[in-house]
């Protein structure tokens, strides 16, 4: 009874459950922007693990992090502390105090959508009894787990599991009005993302998050930000809700945080997180040393490298590309989480699968939209090469009868 898989053509009796579909690519080995498959063929990665290696495949400080920390100490229990969680910790709540004012305190978890069940969690610890509703917006992603999918504002994701746990209200995304007429004293929390990732690339419309802000004050509702696609420099400041210059009461992170080390982090300020008491919460694996030895090693490269800034250049130089050309007909987001609109007809699936038949991926996030959000360490070269795969796929498959 063996398994009949080939690891080199990926065709076989598959190992794996079968929520993804087929594989692309079976790809083995990675250098910053590049990717290698088993037989050799380099990829351009535009999608950089879906926001996750912001820094590089394999980035030399990030290895090292990681390679010195196994043979030091990897995991110890949560009765005990270790100094590279707190260090970690530390830094996360240095760059959160910066952008919202608050000092706060961590919470570590291994994945995004654990990172919102702390979240979802805390805002109901918080609200207390009568008060567990959490608005949410159509179109949003906050995870797979069963909490973190109702949250999630796509209700054909939602019938093949349903009942789903109950206490969420979803609004269209970037309607003030809606969140003002949802959120009643049954409600203790907004959770929104800064720029709809997996939704199509869809920024917060002007002044809406300044907007919810304000509502979630006045009625007594927190405002819970989900950065986990949107944190760590990607979109050209440290956290994507910067932009609107407002202070949420509590924050989700992921993806980048480790640059590929399963982590991620739910953040909130002292007064927000005291609303949970020792047994309320925890994972086994919460600030294990061996992860945040990579989340430490990101974030002081990415401050040496002036990442924010890095995504901003890469933006411009990504815009003046596409702006205007044949094909495109806007492109979405912030920084280097940008969705390219393609014209009426142009199937975004397909122009997918011709840039990856031409050496380059990017990801078709809807029908009519490709997602890029390349590692911020992109160089100028890189980004041409790219575009000029990307622009020739669209030709192509605008031609296409
Ligand atoms: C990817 C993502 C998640 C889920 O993260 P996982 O690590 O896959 O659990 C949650 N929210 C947003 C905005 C995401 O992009």
């Amino acid at each position: 009874m063996g398994h009949t898989f080939d690891t080199d053509t990926a065709v076989g009796h598959c190992p794996f459950m079968p929520v993804f579909g087929p594989p692309a690519l079976m790809l083995e080995r990675g250098d910053g922007t590049e990717v290698f498959a088993t037989d050799g063929t380099r990829y351009l990665d535009f999608l950089a693990g879906i926001s996750v290696v912001s820094l590089g495949h394999s980035h030399p400080v990030v290895a090292d992090a990681i390679a010195d920390q196994a043979r030091k100490l990897v995991h110890v229990s949560n009765f005990f502390a270790n100094p590279v969680a707190t260090a970690a910790a530390m830094s996360i709540d240095g760059l959160l105090t910066d952008a919202t004012g608050r000092a706060g305190q961590v919470f570590f978890t291994n994945s995004g959508a654990e990172a919102n069940e702390c979240a979802l969690k805390l805002a109901r610890k918080h609200a207390g009894p009568g008060r567990h509703k959490v608005v949410t917006a159509l179109g949003s992603f906050h995870g797979r787990t069963l909490a973190t999918l109702a949250a999630t504002g796509q209700p054909a994701k939602h019938e093949p599991f349903a009942p789903m746990p109950d206490g969420f209200i979803h609004v269209p995304w970037g309607d003030l009005d809606a969140i003002e007429a949802a959120v009643d004293e049954t409600v203790g929390a907004v959770f929104l993302e800064s720029i709809q990732g997996e939704g199509g690339v869809n920024p917060a419309p002007d002044g809406y998050l300044e907007g919810v802000r304000e509502i979630c004050t006045r009625k007594g509702a927190l405002m819970m930000i989900d950065e986990v696609q949107t944190g760590f420099a990607r979109t050209g400041e440290w956290f994507g809700f910067e932009h609107s210059g407002v202070s949420p009461d509590v924050v989700t992170l992921a993806k980048a945080m480790g640059n590929g080390m399963p982590i991620g982090a739910c953040w909130a300020p002292v007064g927000v997180a005291a609303a949970f008491v020792p047994g309320d919460h925890g994972s086994t694996y919460s600030g294990t040393a061996l992860a945040t030895a990579a989340v430490e090693a990101v974030i002081s490269e990415m401050k040496r490298l002036d990442a924010c800034s890095l995504a901003r250049a890469g933006e411009s130089k990504i815009r003046a590309m596409l702006d205007g050309a044949d094909g495109v007909t806007g492109v979405r987001g912030n920084g280097l989480l940008l969705g390219v609109a393609l014209e009426e007809g142009i199937i975004a699936g397909d122009v997918a699968a011709e840039a990856l038949a031409n050496g380059l991926i990017v990801n078709a996030v809807n029908a009519a939209t490709i997602r890029i959000a390349p590692p911020l360490t992109v160089s100028d070269g890189e980004i041409e090469e790219a575009m000029g795969i990307l622009l020739s796929a669209i030709a192509t498959v605008k031609a296409a009868p």
